[in-house]
C-alpha cells in the first residue's frame, strides 16, 4: 500500500445523512461506497423544511442554487397537538 492510498469509507444508508456524507467525501476526494437496503425510491409525498444553518453546507457541495430554484420560502410554521389544537 502506498502512502497515497486512502481507505474507502463505507456508508450504510442512502438517506439524508448518507448522501450528504457521500457528497462531502466526493468533494474531498475521499473514496467511499454507499450501501442502501431499499431497492426502490418511494415517492416523498411531503415537504421538507430546511433551516438556514444547513444552507452553507448546500453551498459547499454546490447544490445551493438548485435547492433555491425548486424550494418555496416558508415564513411561519404552526405546531399542533395530537388533539389538533394549536
Ligand atoms: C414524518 C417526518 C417528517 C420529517 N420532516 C423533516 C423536515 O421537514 N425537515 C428536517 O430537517 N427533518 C425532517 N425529518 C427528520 C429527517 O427525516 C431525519 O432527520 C433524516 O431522515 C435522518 O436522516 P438519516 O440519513 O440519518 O436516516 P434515515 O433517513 O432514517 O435513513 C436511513 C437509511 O438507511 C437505510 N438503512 C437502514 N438500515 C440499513 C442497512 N442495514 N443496510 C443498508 N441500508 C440501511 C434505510 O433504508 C434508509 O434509507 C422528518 C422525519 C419524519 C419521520
Amino acid at each position: 500500500m502506498s502512502t497515497d492510498d486512502k481507505p474507502t469509507m463505507l456508508i450504510v444508508g442512502a438517506s439524508l445523512g448518507g448522501l450528504m456524507l457521500g457528497a462531502l467525501l466526493e468533494k474531498s476526494g475521499v473514496p467511499y461506497a454507499i450501501f442502501e437496503r431499499a431497492t426502490t425510491v418511494k415517492p416523498l409525498g411531503s415537504a421538507m423544511s430546511v433551516g438556514p444553518t444547513l444552507l452553507p453546507t448546500f453551498q459547499q457541495i454546490g447544490i445551493y442554487d438548485n435547492i433555491l430554484s425548486i424550494g418555496k420560502y416558508m415564513s411561519f410554521t404552526e405546531t399542533y397537538k395530537e388533539t389538533l389544537e394549536p
